[in-house]
């Protein structure tokens, strides 16, 4: 069967009526089936609500195309008006919003009882995203002091550091999130400048924490191979490196010192202790837009180590006018096109990229084969874009949306785990089900040499089956990349859509959890935060200068 949906209308409950073209026999039928998608409106232009960069004040906005890309214009009775652009690409913006997926607020006890979103957060029951990720902020001390970092402690004069028992607190915190996310971010500031951060990891794990992340500029680890052997043994999986290009001249503009040669010694370190890497690059158009490509060789020479890339189009603070910020604004589709130039079409935009929820019928049909609540990621489709890159063993890359067709196989299987009844005896059956209809789209006149679908089968297995299965990544003749662009909301493009499907949270000491963008940008909950927990610099070193004698 081949679904191409040729005609969609909202009906507001979440599905779309499509209707579609089978092909049966030598000829086409249409039928009507419901494509997955999220219950958000389709079709420009399209009004949501946002708010004034200057006030913050919630006022409307417009999402409309003009000139091939997607804009968003609104206007403050006060502050007057302002433009800013959401995707460089309409024609990716028109597909990605076909390719998205319902709500999945989990079993959440909320704490906040709102009768909307109206940003009171920590979290709310208006939230419509199960939190998949959470990031918990060690400290707000850090050994770098980036030019364009305005909240260390070195520039605050202020210490946000959590105490053993706040670890705790922040951990414990995730039991309110059901079901519970597998992934923790230890973040800052530096978060290995902590001194109780090997603690942090061996909690997380103690408290069943599948995956853990942290989010550094790699200089401790590069500085000691034993302090990675150690963060490795305490728990730590990988690290999200914060990784700005290829050579120093970028690390001196946005980090103001030459880092290159220890980002390299980070990476080395990571493979002789078994870490993983993400890298992750906060694209500014005018100031490293140009090493999107170069980025991806990068990681695909050492795949053997780095496991992803997440891209991270700036998010512009402060008030920066129009004309300055256009010459700062990447986005999300810029990242797609400027993959598919470097690699001269291997990764197509078109065809290759999809938003992080499409893999929602993944887990929703694991949710019904295992009998009981999975989390699945259900963020809005502008928040991030995925796609995966095979690796052979000669380290020749290739999509996978090359020789998958994921638009048939999601929709079909999709409409599949509807029908599978929750702890069946015929498990095994309705998994071998799933397994036909994969290999329905699977196009092996696409796939690469000595690729064969048994052998994807296997890969995909080390991905989303048990772990404690899985393959060692080291072990892994065929290496699968993640390669995401991921956008965090400013004060400038911010949408209430979006931030409703967050699943990405903060894990405050404050006991609540908040959605990573209403933390970062708009009400901004960190200053508020940090501001009831934090003390002065002087007085901070004071008190560690006792601990050390103790
Ligand atoms: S962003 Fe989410 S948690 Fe915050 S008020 Fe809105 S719905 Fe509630
Ligand atoms: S962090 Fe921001 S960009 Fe990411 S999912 Fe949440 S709202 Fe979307």
């Amino acid at each position: 069967m081949n679904v191409k949906a040729e005609h969609r209308v909202q009906n507001g409950n979440g599905f779309c009526p499509n209707i579609v073209n089978i092909k049966k026999g030598f000829g086409l039928i249409k039928k009507k089936v419901e494509v997955p998608t999220q219950n958000v409106p389709l079709s420009l232009p399209k009004t949501v609500d946002s708010l004034c960069p200057e006030c913050l004040s919630r006022i409307s906005a417009t999402i409309y195309e003009e000139g091939g890309k997607i804009w968003m214009k609104k206007k403050c009775e006060k502050h007057g008006e302002f433009k800013d652009l959401i995707y460089s690409n309409a024609e990716l913006y028109k597909k990605i919003e076909q390719w998205t997926f319902e709500d999945a607020p989990g079993l959440n006890k909320w704490i906040v009882n709102n009768p909307e979103c109206n940003l009171n957060c920590g979290l709310c029951n208006n939230h419509l995203s199960v939190g998949c990720q959470v990031t918990i902020d060690l400290t707000n001390r850090c050994n770098l002091n980036c030019p364009i970092c305005f909240a260390n402690a070195n520039k605050t004069g202020k210490v946000f550091e959590l105490t053993k028992e706040q670890i705790d607190l922040t951990l414990d915190n995730l039991d309110k999130i059901d079901p519970k996310p597998g992934v923790v971010m230890w973040a800052g500031g530096e978060p290995t400048v902590h001194p109780h951060f090997l603690y942090a990891c061996e909690q997380a794990k103690k408290k069943g924490i599948g995956y853990i992340l942290v989010a550094t500029n790699g200089i401790a680890i590069a500085n000691s191979l034993e302090f990675a052997k150690k963060a490795k043994e305490a728990g730590a999986d990988c690290l999200y490196l914060q990784f700005d290009g290829i050579g120093d001249k970028y690390y001196i503009g946005t980090r103001g010192k030459p880092l290159w040669e220890t980002k390299k010694k980070a990476i080395e370190n990571c493979r002789k202790s078994g870490l993983k890497v993400v890298l992750v690059p906060t694209v500014v158009k005018n100031v490293n837009g140009d090493q999107v490509g170069p980025i991806l060789d990068f990681a695909i020479k050492n795949s053997d180590v780095i496991v992803g890339i997440s891209y991270q189009p700036v998010s512009i603070t402060g008030r920066i006018k129009y004309e300055e910020r256009m010459k700062m604004r990447e986005t999300i589709s810029d990242v797609c096109d400027d993959i598919e130039e470097y690699t001269h079409g291997l990764l197509k935009t078109m065809r290759d990229w999809y938003p992080l929820a499409m893999a929602s019928p993944i887990s929703k049909l694991l949710a019904r084969l295992y009998g009981h609540f999975i989390l699945r990621p259900s963020c809005h489709s502008n928040c991030g874009l995925g796609t995966y890159l095979l690796i052979d063993p000669e380290g020749n890359p290739f999509p996978v949306t090359k020789f998958i067709d994921f638009e048939g196989f999601f929709t079909e299987l999709n409409e599949y785990q509807k029908k599978i009844k929750t702890k069946t005896k015929f498990k095994a059956l309705s998994a071998l089900k799933a397994f036909q209809l994969m290999k329905k789209y699977y196009k092996k006149e696409e796939a690469p040499n000595g690729m064969s679908f048994l052998k994807m089968l296997r890969i995909l297995d080390n991905l989303i089956g048990p772990s404690s299965k899985a393959v060692p990544y080291e072990q892994r003749e065929w290496k699968m990349m993640l390669i995401m662009s991921m956008q965090f909301q400013d004060s400038y493009c911010f949408n209430f859509d979006r931030i409703k499907r967050c699943n990405i949270h903060y894990s405050a000491p404050d006991g609540k959890l908040y959605p990573f963008c209403t933390y970062n940008s708009g009400p901004c909950y960190r200053e508020k935060v940090e501001s009831n927990f934090r003390v002065p610099l002087n007085e901070w070193k004071k008190r560690a200068a006792q601990n050390a004698k103790k």
